[in-house]
């Protein structure tokens, strides 16, 4: 099937006439779509339709933009099953966990919706008589939207829905492995009423539409999540127009295991955090530092249930771990296998690229542990973005702390110890925007500030209350009704 971009509230050609076809990575002969692979051209008449819906959509009033958030929370609810169906086969995370990243989307619908009736501002006293003073929200305008593969509702909910709750208009770009999901969320937001022009969805590659919508002059504001790679690109994009730019990128997410840790607890936050979406998440552990005193016991435990985990396609509910996205993710990983091997680390299970029987059709690889690996080697440093756990021995909780801020990213990080002196210590020293105690690095809620500091992020905070922050400005308001000239500063 052929499907098109949705400019000005209706579904059109990309002036290209060329289209990509988006695969299912757990078997590459079920295809979900083809789609528009469009150009600058196509961004052109997006943004002018989101140019022309701002005026009257930023008027609407806030608490009537949060009833068509709660409309689009009932639809996606209605349809979640389905979603999520299409989302395992389209980046192929196991059922359960699709189901979650959907769930994640209605939540975000009910809880930005409510902002609509609160989009506080604040009033102050005057230094003057007869004189008010109050500040209020404002949309910031044209919002540029760029998203990964690997939440492809959620993310894009988290970044639409406050966007056009606060009265901006928006132009998606989705990624181009997820496209079908990008369809069915603006058909889901089309069915609930959303007026024309206020989201566009654009389909194509990062050079042909990514590029050209970042720097688009009347684009006021790009929020993007994705590698950190092209994050720095984007900033600069953005830089020289002087607009925001909401920046979401890499992770290389420590948890840290002290002697006193409940081990079977650690063992299954552990699991979940390196392999749960093939290790394909931005908070996803990718690294794992243990106490010396529990080095040896840990591993052993962690090494048997990681051959245990089944690897197969997500709509198998037997399934633990599906594909990785595509076939360059698959290589990319394998060659950062071979680099750790290479530099050292001792490989202690998976580590190949696995194609037996079924996993044949796509694009799998076995959950893999190295261990002894040490800070100088490039899988402690750089982001794989796959089922590969680097682990290293600390000698007691200062080294575990140095360790585990010894990265350039810093999204989320957890700690399992029992000494609560020592987790509230954690809490302040962890260089990181999330930390968890005695719990995985993953399981984000959607009421609560997300994103990262060093190289994760530039200062800003996804979903909770500071959604609002990033897609309004603030403007301030004098109101004289003394009826003469008044001089602030005791100019008289
Ligand atoms: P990516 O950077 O390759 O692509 C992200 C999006 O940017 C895609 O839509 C892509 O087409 C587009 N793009 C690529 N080059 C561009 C350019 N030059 N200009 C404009 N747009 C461009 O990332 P990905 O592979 O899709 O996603 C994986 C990455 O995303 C990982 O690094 C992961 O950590 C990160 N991520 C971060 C978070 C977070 O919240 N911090 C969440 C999810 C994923």
């Amino acid at each position: 099937m052929l499907f098109k971009n949705y400019i000005n509230g209706e579904w059109v050609d990309s002036a290209t006439g060329k289209t990509f076809t988006s695969f299912n990575p757990a078997d590459t002969s079920d295809e979900l779509g083809e789609f528009p692979a469009s150009d600058a051209r196509d961004v052109e008449r997006a943004v002018e339709a989101a140019d022309r819906a701002f005026r009257e959509w930023s008027r609407v009033p806030a608490p009537k933009r949060g009833e068509l958030l709660f409309e689009i929370g009932e639809r996606l609810k209605r349809h979640k099953e389905e979603l999520a169906q299409i989302m395992t086969r389209e980046m192929g995370k196991v059922l359960k966990e699709a189901r979650g990243d959907v769930q994640e989307a209605i939540d975000m619908a009910y809880y930005i919706g409510a902002e609509g009736r609160r989009l506080f501002g604040h009033t102050t006293p005057s230094e003057l008589p007869n004189k008010h003073c109050l500040s209020m929200r404002r949309p910031v305008g044209r919002v540029g939207v760029i998203t990964p593969w690997n939440f492809p509702i959620a993310i894009p909910a988290w970044k639409i829905f406050p966007a056009i709750l606060a009265g901006n208009t928006v132009v998606w770009k989705p990624a181009t492995d997820t496209p079908r999901c990008a369809y069915e969320l603006v058909k889901i937001l089309e069915a609930s009423g959303l007026p024309k022009g206020v989201v566009n969805l654009v389909f194509g590659g990062g050079n042909d539409v990514g590029i050209p919508l970042a720097k688009h002059p009347k684009i006021d504001m790009i929020s993007f999540t994705g590698s950190t790679e092209t994050g720095r690109a984007i900033y600069q994009y953005g830089a020289a127009k002087l607009i925001r730019v909401h920046l979401e990128m890499g992770g290389k997410n420590p948890i840290i295991v002290l002697e006193d840790a409940d081990l079977d607890l650690a063992i299954e936050g552990i699991l979940w955090s390196a392999f749960g979406t093939t290790g394909q998440r931005c908070t996803a552990c990718s690294r794992l530092i243990v106490e010396d005193g529990v080095y040896e016991k840990l591993l052993e435990k962690l090494v048997d249930r990681t051959k245990k985990l089944r690897l197969g396609n997500g709509l198998d509910p037997a399934t633990d771990v599906g594909p990785v996205v595509n076939r360059s993710a698959q290589e990319k990983i394998a060659r950062y296998v071979e680099l750790g091997v290479k530099e050292g680390a001792k490989l202690l299970c998976g580590g190949r690229i696995a194609k037996d029987g079924a996993l044949a059709k796509g694009f799998f690889f076995e959950p893999t542990i190295f261990a002894d690996v040490t800070p100088e080697m490039t899988i402690f440093r750089e982001e794989i973005f796959g089922p590969v756990l680097s682990v290293c021995k600390a000698k007691d909780y200062d080294d575990a702390i140095r360790l585990a801020n010894h990265t350039s990213f810093g999204l989320s990080s957890s700690i399992y110890t029992q000494d609560i002196n020592k987790a509230h210590r954690a809490m302040e020293e962890i260089e990181a925007g999330i930390t968890y105690i005695n719990s995985g690095t993953i399981g984000a809620e959607v009421h609560l500030p997300f994103g990262g500091v060093k190289e994760t992020g530039n200062g800003g905070r996804e979903s909770g209350w500071t959604a609002i922050e990033e897609y309004t400005e603030w403007k301030t308001i004098y109101v004289d009704f003394s009826g003469r000239l008044q001089k602030a500063q005791g100019i008289d």
